[in-house]
């Protein structure tokens, strides 16, 4: 009777311990459409959560296909992440439909849209033709090469995965100050958070003042990071292929005075890009800025006619081997761009 016993309080024991590692391994998983999105979801949930993302970053994301296996993938998602502003209008229905998942609906606690925490550009006026090409009606959608919307993002995420898992709200909402913290320091140098305090940075940054906070006696000088690394480009014109680079140009001072794309989505033609050599010559380009997944020819010919420089690099996380996290993939961008001047 004694052994008996024994063995049950064994059994108990070790049946408590698989449960308690289960409990573990199964923690939220997070689906996300973007890479982008992922390596954010994935920073502010440490290992409470497994992240997958549809886009591995190397693909354009307004023409990814709803695959079976992306469906499998929806199927048991606690929080499905997505950009809005209709940039996965083609593929997003299919796949959240095929899923099942009542729990990642439109309007379901388990659904994020990150357009809904962040600054947006490009918000068309009047009506919308279509005529007009791949114009986005609630605006721009390619809003993450934004740092300060990277930033916002963070914060929006961990406020959602506390409100699906109380229990462990300490651990997001600490988790995105410390990626806030990294972020501020790479993007104004850590002797210029010190002094200043990000917050009070990204204000100035984002009501236009920076420039001018920089200049004062008590912080020249004091500028590091990504500000440092644009702050000779300030004012440069830029021409753009596709309108992706909008967010970034804006936050650091380039003015893209063309687009290789003669409307939205619509690939270059030799009319366009006649106008467009004549124009950006005039402007004075210097640097023609595209993602990977478009062919380089059209910028190719166009910096040959301008006397310019091609800078192809990723736009999203995973575009490129070095673009491993958010941070490394405004890191790549900064870097490229500005030796390029
Ligand atoms: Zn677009």
């Amino acid at each position: 009777m004694k052994i008996m016993k024994r063995i049950y309080v064994i059994l108990a024991i070790l049946t408590a311990a698989c449960g308690a590692q289960r409990a573990a391994a199964a923690g939220l998983k997070i689906v996300t459409t973007t890479s982008d999105l992922a390596a954010i979801a994935k920073a502010v949930a440490g290992n409470k959560a497994e992240v997958h993302s549809i886009c591995t970053g190397k693909e354009d994301p307004h023409m990814l296909q709803a695959k079976p296996s992306v469906i499998l993938q929806a199927r048991d998602a606690d929080l499905w992440i997505r950009i809005g502003l209709e940039l996965e209008i083609g593929w997003e229905p299919p796949i959240l439909d095929g899923s099942r998942n009542n729990r990642i609906r439109p309007g379901a606690p388990g659904h994020m849209d990150a357009s809904e925490s962040v600054l947006v550009l490009d918000v068309p006026q009047g009506p919308i033709t279509r005529d007009m090409g791949d114009v986005h009606p609630s605006g721009n959608p390619h809003y993450w090469l934004d740092p300060l919307n990277g930033r916002r993002i963070a914060g929006a995420i961990a406020e959602r995965l506390a409100q699906l898992r109380p229990a462990d709200a300490d651990a997001f909402r600490v988790n995105a100050t410390a990626f806030r913290k990294a972020l501020d320091e790479r993007m104004f140098g850590a002797e210029l958070v010190k002094a200043v305090g990000g917050e009070a940075l990204w204000a100035k940054a984002a009501d236009g003042s920076l420039v001018a906070l920089l200049e004062e006696p008590d912080n020249k000088g004091k500028a590091g990071g990504w500000v440092a690394s644009m702050a000779p480009l300030r004012g440069q014109k830029i021409v753009a292929y596709h309108r992706s680079w909008v967010y970034f140009a804006q936050r650091f001072g380039l003015e893209i005075a063309a687009e290789l794309e003669p409307k939205p989505g619509v690939p270059p033609t030799a009319a366009h890009l006649a106008a467009v050599a004549e124009s950006s010559k005039a402007a004075g380009v210097k640097i023609v800025l595209q993602e990977s997944f478009y062919s380089p020819k059209a910028a190719n010919q166009l910096a040959g006619k301008i006397g310019a420089k091609v800078v192809v690099v990723a736009n999203s996380v995973g575009g490129q081997p070095e673009a491993t996290d958010y941070l490394a993939l405004m890191d790549l961008i900064v870097g490229r761009v500005s030796e390029a001047r």
